[in-house]
């Protein structure tokens, strides 16, 4: 006997998620963050956010560039497979609720809880610059982002959960303080999800301000010529020297995109100077190319219609507007603001 379908399928739980627009998406953010998205469309109820306000707190002495990347940025996204009938897509700057949320929480959150933030005071060392209000308020304006949206979920690296943990703090607070009997604003949870580190060109983090990044939608000829020109294990200086693939900064590249056959390949080759060194990266840049291929595709269809991805994220915005405006009703009718 066949069970019963229930007569609506149960609610998705929601995801939130957003990234900065500071410059074109590289293999480092796709497999980090990008491919994880787009797993999680078809399971949860994902609301992914061109994080503006965010990328200001750092870069806001440029502001063309932050202007130039917001869509490039969305079209990145599409490129590499998240769907706006699954997603929501939106920008943060074109949602003013999250910063009336952001000044109520601000209201009862002690200014302790960000100053302690570990990564708040190395960089303010590192950098004078960042010792404006802006970046002391970050993460409790990503608490706002998330807590407006009610996320059960938010997917994180290992270094961002402090990010999440002073979420909840800041939603407990507040149900203790203002909705005793019923809490308001639900504490997410992290997703830490298994996604690949890929170190940039030079073994060091992948990053475009570092100059060791290969772009999602850099041409073939421009992948070919930044792997052909990576550095490899520094002891292999003659072809006839032995390497450690280990010891080498292509090598984390195998592992991402190789098969174990290749993978055994190009060890043993590298250990018995059986093979170049060029040889070895031959199989990563048609790799690359493989994979950059529907990204390519997807991308000039869009940026053959640039309306098509202004009205996408147009859709998405209202989309979200309806759920942050329904929270920010319950918010202030909590504080005894619903006047
Ligand atoms: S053969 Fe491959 S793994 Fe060995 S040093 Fe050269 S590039 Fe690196």
């Amino acid at each position: 006997m066949s069970e019963a379908l229930p007569d609506h399928p149960p609610a998705r739980q929601r995801v939130l998620s957003g990234m900065r627009p500071t410059g074109a998406l590289h293999l480092g953010h796709y497999h980090g963050a990008l491919k994880n998205w787009v797993r999680l469309q078809s399971s949860h109820d994902c609301f992914f956010f061109v994080a503006d306000w965010h990328a200001l707190t750092t870069h806001y002495q440029d502001r063309g560039e932050i202007e130039r990347n917001v869509y490039d940025m969305v079209i990145d996204w599409l490129a590499a497979g998240v769907d706006p009938e699954q997603a929501t897509l939106f920008i943060q700057s074109r949602m003013p609720e999250h910063a009336e949320l952001f000044t109520l929480l601000a209201m009862s959150t002690p200014s302790s809880w960000l100053e302690r933030i570990p990564s708040y005071k190395d960089q303010v060392e590192k950098n004078r610059e960042l010792a404006t209000y802006g970046f002391l308020g970050y993460p409790l304006l990503q608490a706002a982002d998330i807590l407006i949206y009610k996320a059960a979920y938010v997917p994180v690296g290992e270094d961002q959960t402090a990010h999440v943990e002073v979420t909840r703090e800041v939603a407990r607070r507040f149900n203790r303080i203002y909705a005793p009997e019923r809490a308001i604003l639900p504490e997410p949870q992290e997703l830490l999800t298994e996604t690949a580190r890929l170190p940039g060109l030079d073994g060091q983090k992948m990053s475009k301000s570092a100059g060791n990044a290969i772009a999602m939608r850099d041409a073939p000829a421009v992948v070919e010529e930044k792997v052909r020109t990576m550095p490899t294990d520094p002891q292999r200086v003659r072809l006839g020297d032995p390497g450690e693939p280990t010891r080498c900064p292509v090598w984390p590249l195998h592992e991402l995109y190789s098969t174990a056959a290749t993978q055994a390949w190009a060890a043993q080759g590298c250990r018995s100077a059986g093979i170049g060194c060029l040889d070895c990266k031959q199989p990563l840049i048609q790799a690359i190319h493989k994979e950059q291929e529907p990204w390519r595709e997807r991308a000039e269809s869009y940026l053959a219609n640039p309306k098509q991805v202004q009205w996408i994220v147009e859709v998405g915005t209202e989309r979200a507007r309806a759920v942050a405006r329904k929270t920010l009703r319950e918010v202030r009718t909590a504080m005894g603001l619903a006047y």
